[in-house]
């Protein structure tokens, strides 16, 4: 079956990025914010290390659509965050 919502994976080393083309208005805030990330004209056209993290996840979020949502990798990666303190020995 085909899925209602497409959304594409582009993963990074610190963020991780979808897109959800059906939502996008293509209003290009996301290129104009970071070119260097968003170029539709590369494939693929987001590259996640292009830039810094934060600057990519706060261009994600002036995404007027809600077609771009990321995730940062930061700390979810190897241990996923779980309650706080539970790494306690015993
Ligand atoms: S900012 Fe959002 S709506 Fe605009 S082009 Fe990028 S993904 Fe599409």
């Amino acid at each position: 079956m085909s899925s209602a919502t497409e959304k594409k994976t582009y993963e990074g080393q610190k963020i991780t990025v979808t897109f959800e083309a059906r939502r996008c208005l293509h209003a290009a805030e996301c290129v104009r914010g970071l070119p260097e990330v968003f170029d539709p004209g590369q494939r693929p056209w987001i590259r996640p290390d292009g830039a810094e993290a934060e600057r990519l996840a706060e261009v994600v979020r002036r995404c007027p659509s809600g077609a771009l949502q990321y995730e940062l990798v930061d700390g979810g990666a190897e241990t996923r965050p779980g309650p706080r303190g539970s790494r306690a020995t015993p």
